[in-house]
């Protein structure tokens, strides 16, 4: 890796430039070592010329939205981390026909906002992912969901950024959804998403947005620091039922707990680290397979080495 890279970049591209910024404050679970350099864009022209000096360079290069479903490594990320949440914003409608509703949505647009804006305007399809926190960006990278609909249900297509700042539009169909996944190409940083609506529904997203919340508040650890579910569910069961059923709530290593509310949740005491966040991760599968025979997968990402 090029020495001075930095500076150089500053030179040409604009933005918040934040060199060995600890990823824990980037993350929701408050976890993460420095990162060699976090930058955010100033908007979307600089995030491709940064992409474009970045590849040139050969400097590893890492997106993160909201940091919500990640688990970042206590060593750090050397390279440059592009944190998209709240810099790369804009929600517009496009095209209106009877009652379909399409939207241009940035990815850096928090999953919050898209949901304020389909209330205000009576639009129904957000209803799934109301209280889900994170950014719109990541929610597709993740096809982010619950009970009520994934991402995937509502995304048209979406705007790439790819390898030396390229842009490349790519429909649904080719991105590959299924459960809390989908196939970007590896160099990729999603732009924008077009996302299809229905008008006409006022009642029916306050209402279900009211049922969700007060489902979250019951059933989800809220006040600690965590990244949501640890593992997807298996076929027709639950992580979170698997794992209490193994015996592991409540179970702490050093600050970080498998949740007493919900065993898929890992929780952050206060000076949890990744490590530990990691072993908790290792005696839940392995008590599960033992148990029930059943691999647990991951739902969240984990970022550096481990
Ligand atoms: C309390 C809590 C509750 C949660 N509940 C749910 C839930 O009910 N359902 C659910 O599905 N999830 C849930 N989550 C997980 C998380 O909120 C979602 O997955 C969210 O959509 C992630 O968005 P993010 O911006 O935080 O992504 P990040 O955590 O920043 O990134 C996640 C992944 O997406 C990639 N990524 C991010 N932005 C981009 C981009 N612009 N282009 C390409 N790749 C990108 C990252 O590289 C990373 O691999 C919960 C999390 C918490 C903390």
């Amino acid at each position: 890796m090029r020495k001075d890279w930095i500076k150089e970049m500053r030179l040409l591209v604009d933005g918040q430039f934040l060199a060995d910024e600890p990823l824990k404050k980037h993350t929701s679970f408050r976890i993460g070592g420095p990162a060699e350099l976090l930058f955010i864009p100033k908007g979307v022209d600089e995030l491709i010329k940064a992409i474009e000096f970045l590849d040139k360079n050969g400097i590893r290069r890492y997106v993160i939205g909201a940091g919500t479903n990640i688990l970042v490594s206590d060593k750090g990320l050397k390279g440059c981390v592009i944190k998209t949440v709240n810099a790369l914003r804009g929600i517009k409608v496009i095209k209106k026909e009877k009652q379909r509703v399409q939207l241009s949505v940035m990815s850096g647009e928090t999953l919050r906002r898209l949901n304020e804006f389909a209330i205000k305007n009576g639009y129904i399809g957000t209803e799934f992912c109301f209280g889900i926190p994170g950014s719109v960006g990541g929610a597709i990278a993740g096809n982010a969901g619950t009970r009520l609909g994934e991402m995937s249900d509502i995304v048209e297509d979406v705007i790439l950024i790819r390898e030396m700042g390229e842009i490349q539009r790519i429909s649904k169909d080719k991105l590959g959804f299924s459960y809390r996944e989908c196939q970007l190409p590896e160099d990729s940083v999603i732009l924008s998403a077009d996302i299809v609506l229905r008008d006409g529904g006022k009642d029916v997203s306050i209402k279900s947005s009211q049922e969700l919340k007060e489902y979250r508040k019951k059933t989800q650890p809220y006040g600690f620091p965590s990244a949501g579910s640890i593992f997807k569910n298996p076929k027709e069961d639950s992580a979170g039922r698997l794992i209490e059923l193994a015996g592991l709530k409540g179970l702490r290593l050093n600050d970080a707990e498998i949740s007493k509310i919900h065993a898929n949740f890992i929780i952050n005491r206060g000076k949890a680290d990744a490590k530990s966040v990691i072993k908790l991760i290792d005696i839940a599968r392995s008590e599960v397979q033992k148990l029930f025979g059943i691999r647990l997968e991951l739902e969240i990402r984990l970022l550096g080495e481990f």
